[in-house]
């Protein structure tokens, strides 16, 4: 889930392979004190737990029973939600044959062990401060200043391999598009500042009790959302956009020319399944037809896409 603070080098999170424990060790005593560090023994559990926690940096050992680092660390750069992650490696050998196949697995940087520990720590501070540079960047680029939300370019630039991945992969994937009712009136009723504060609310609460780590929030409109929904199917997705409308009506936001006389929202649900294609060009043009199914239906409700919405 996407904040819109500035982090530090203390609010980063390292991720240290080893196949030994004392090497583990080792790495982790030098660090604790300036990053929080997690430590795993095969590179199968570092793609596993860099998927779903995406670490600010990868201390890789190379020569691993599992799978060797280059190849974890080539896995990585080839997933796109793991691809940024920069990955230092820890060899043993320093050769120039070694150093090359370090950088052609897609790793930043490599130190030697045993480790020499003023080393080490420049070295992860020093790519973790590119790190946050480039983070920001990101942001200033792919964030609705507004909402916290992710923009448009965002949806336009990263979400297509977002989407390729799934399909490669056989992941399941689902969208959620939702959009506030009546929100013409709000703004005529209580006026622009109060109409951005309520878009500013939904979104905060849309990502705080909704969105797992590796969902993704899109406003794609002036009043409407997109969430991604990466390994959820479509009765999980559903009752997320359900649990979605019934949070945001429990917020209780005044709205007198409302039905229901609170801000609501409506929502239409499709999703990639397996056996689907051509999926990509789709999904979210299925949940908008599905969003308009929604609004015709009364609003205030979530509905899933089906073909008789062609
Ligand atoms: P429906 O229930 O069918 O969705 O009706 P609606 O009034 O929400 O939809 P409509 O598309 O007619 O109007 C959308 C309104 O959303 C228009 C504008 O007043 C408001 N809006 C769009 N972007 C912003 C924004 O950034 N800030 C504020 N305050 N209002 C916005
Ligand atoms: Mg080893
Ligand atoms: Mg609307």
């Amino acid at each position: 889930m996407q904040s819109t603070r500035t982090r530090s080098v203390e609010d980063c999170h390292v991720l240290i392979v080893d196949d030994q424990i004392s090497s583990r060790l080792i790495l982790e005593s030098l660090l604790d004190d300036m990053v929080t560090c997690t430590l795993v023994s095969t590179a199968h559990e570092a793609i596993e737990w860099s998927r779903a926690n995406k670490p600010d940096l990868i201390l890789m050992d190379v020569v691993m029973p599992d799978m060797d680092g280059h190849h974890a660390c080539k896995i990585l750069s080839e997933n796109v939600e793991t691809a940024n992650i920069p990955v230092i490696f820890v060899t043993a050998s320093a050769t120039d044959i070694e150093q090359e196949k370090c950088r052609e697995a897609g790793g930043v940087d490599f130190v030697e062990k045993p480790v020499n520990p003023t080393t080490l720590r420049n070295r992860v501070k020093s790519h973790l401060n590119h790190k946050l540079k480039t983070d920001l960047l990101e942001k200033l680029i792919y964030l609705d200043r507004l909402t916290g939300a992710y923009n448009r370019h965002y949806l336009e630039e990263v979400i297509p391999s977002v989407i390729r991945d799934a399909e490669r992969n056989q992941r399941d994937l689902s969208f959620v598009l939702f959009d506030i009712d009546h929100f013409k009136q709000f703004n005529d009723l209580y006026g622009h500042l109060e109409g951005d504060s309520c878009l500013w609310t939904i979104c905060k609460e849309t990502m705080q009790s909704l969105l797992r780590p590796l969902d993704v929030l899109v406003r794609v409109g002036g009043e409407e959302f997109l969430a991604i929904l990466p390994e959820t199917d479509e009765k999980g997705a559903f009752s997320v956009a359900n649990r979605l409308i019934a949070t945001i009506e429990s917020l209780g936001l005044k709205h007198e020319h409302s039905p229901t006389n609170v801000v609501t929202v409506s929502a239409g649900v499709s999703s990639y399944q397996q056996a689907d294609d051509g999926m990509s060009e789709h999904g979210i043009l299925r949940a908008d037809k599905a969003l308009y199914e929604a609004k015709a239906r009364g609003r205030n409700n979530a509905v899933l896409y089906n073909a008789n919405m062609e």
